[in-house]
């Protein structure tokens, strides 16, 4: 499905059929101007067949490949002199030829509640967003798979962008690998060396957060449509879960679909992380309105393909997220069909009401407090979770479906004199 990248930009107000296609980056890696290959987001094998291309021995690629992968995923090193384990000979060969990145940091923002949001960009200049939201019990990492989104859901601000491309698998896994940088996750050597021994202790990760914010979950609702960048997605993710690599439990990874119904059986399987669905209404007339991905593949195929999805059980339940819209989607009537569908289709769901967050040009508004309270009433009295999100980082624009490249909506006055604040308060 090597369907080439839209050449006109795309309609921002009326969805076309056909724009909700994959558009593919068929690429692992992103070409850097100085001819060095970033080793980042690429699996264990490949950098063994890299080394090897590059002229060493297979068996030596093998092992400096474990090494090296190591050194990337359990230490979060970026330097090849600090590789201890690897012959000082060895390291200057290695920095020559490859280069262990980070996306660019553009700018870091600092919301009033802890949420932190940073503008990214890629070796080729485009820009996109993730965000950390830290609670009591957890901190979560919202990661973007795509620059921009082919889909346009009508109360979306990144759907209002053009797709530019899909992320690759070093992009994506890269954004974690920041976040722990940021957050000063690393494991100290001696911790390090201990976890390398106990997988448990791995997946525990409790302990070396100097600030106390661990980066413990993350879902995958950042900018775009995973399910349109499945490979990637899939490559950098097990990155993420591979006990060898980050060595986060596959349960605290959500995957957020807007509804790529044919990708979904196939995602539980070769990914096998918790499933989220951006259902929004229950009518098809509201559905096909605000979520045009409906018009593909239409609710009951979307709750059918929820209720096969693999390891969806009672305790690994499928999240349904619901953006409150006044007077859109968000009626009693609306709770009570939304309840009869889920048990149509017997789903293990728990719903996530999220009140809309505005942005410059929505056309919908947030449905008032009390609505939106009467609707998780109705929801729980049915014996289904319905929790209404708490909206995060409201101020610096990072919470749901606010994200959209900032270089967008600031000058490169603005831009500069934020970077300049950066750089002050690192000191
Ligand atoms: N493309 C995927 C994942 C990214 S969107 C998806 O659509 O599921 C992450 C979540 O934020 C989705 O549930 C999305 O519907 C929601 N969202 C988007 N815009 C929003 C807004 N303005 N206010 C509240 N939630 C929004
Ligand atoms: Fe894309 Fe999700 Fe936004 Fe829809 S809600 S436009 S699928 S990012």
């Amino acid at each position: 499905m090597d369907t080439p990248l839209p050449t006109s930009p795309l309609p921002t107000s009326m969805p076309i059929a056909g724009h909700i296609d994959p558009v593919v980056t068929a690429r692992d890696i992103t070409a850097r101007a100085d001819g060095r290959v970033d080793l980042l987001g690429l699996p264990r094998p490949r950098i063994a067949e890299i080394f090897a291309e590059a002229g060493l021995e297979p068996k030596q690629a093998k092992l400096r490949a474990k090494q090296v992968y190591h050194w990337i995923y359990h230490r979060g090193v970026t330097d090849f002199e600090a590789m201890t384990d690897i012959a000082k000979t060895m390291r200057p060969w290695l920095a020559e030829r490859f280069v262990i990145g980070r996306p660019e940091i553009v700018v870091s923002q600092h919301s009033e509640d802890g949420t932190r949001k940073w503008l990214l960009r890629t070796d080729d200049g485009h820009e996109f967003e993730m965000v950390f939201i830290p609670d009591a019990d957890r901190g979560t990492l919202c990661v973007s798979s795509q620059v921009g989104c082919t889909l346009n859901c009508r109360f979306c601000h990144t759907g209002t962008m053009r797709l530019v491309r899909n992320l690759t698998p070093g992009e994506i896994v890269g954004q974690v690998m920041l976040a722990r940088d940021a957050l000063g996750e690393w494991p100290k050597a001696g911790q390090a060396d201990l976890a390398a021994l106990t997988d448990d202790l791995v997946d525990d990760e409790g302990g070396y957060s100097p600030d106390g914010r661990l980066l413990t979950n993350i879902v995958m609702m950042g900018m775009g449509e995973p399910l349109y960048n499945f490979d990637n997605v899939k490559g950098a993710l097990k990155l993420v879960m591979d006990g060898d690599g980050l060595a986060l439990s596959k349960r605290r990874i959500t995957l957020s679909t807007s509804g790529v119904v044919p990708m979904m059986e196939k995602c539980g399987e070769e990914i096998g992380v918790n499933l989220a669905v951006s259902l929004h209404a229950v009518t098809k007339e509201v559905r096909d309105e605000i979520v045009p991905i409906n018009r593909k593949y239409g609710i009951e195929e979307l709750l059918q393909a929820c209720a096969d999805y693999p390891g969806a059980s009672n305790s690994r339940r499928i999240t349904f997220e619901y953006v409150m819209l006044k007077d859109k989607n968000d009626t009693d009537e609306h709770a009570h069909e939304l309840v009869r569908l889920l048990r149509q289709y017997n789903l293990p769901a728990k719903v996530n009401l999220i009140p809309f967050n505005p942005w410059p040009g929505a056309i919908y508004e947030c449905s008032t407090p009390e609505r939106i309270r009467q609707f998780s009433n109705i929801i729980f009295e049915a014996g289904i979770s319905a929790p209404v999100r708490t909206p995060r980082g409201r101020d610096i624009d990072a919470a749901c479906g606010q994200l959209k490249t900032s270089a967008q909506k600031m000058s490169r006055a603005e831009l500069d004199r934020l970077a300049e604040e950066k750089q002050a308060a690192l000191g």
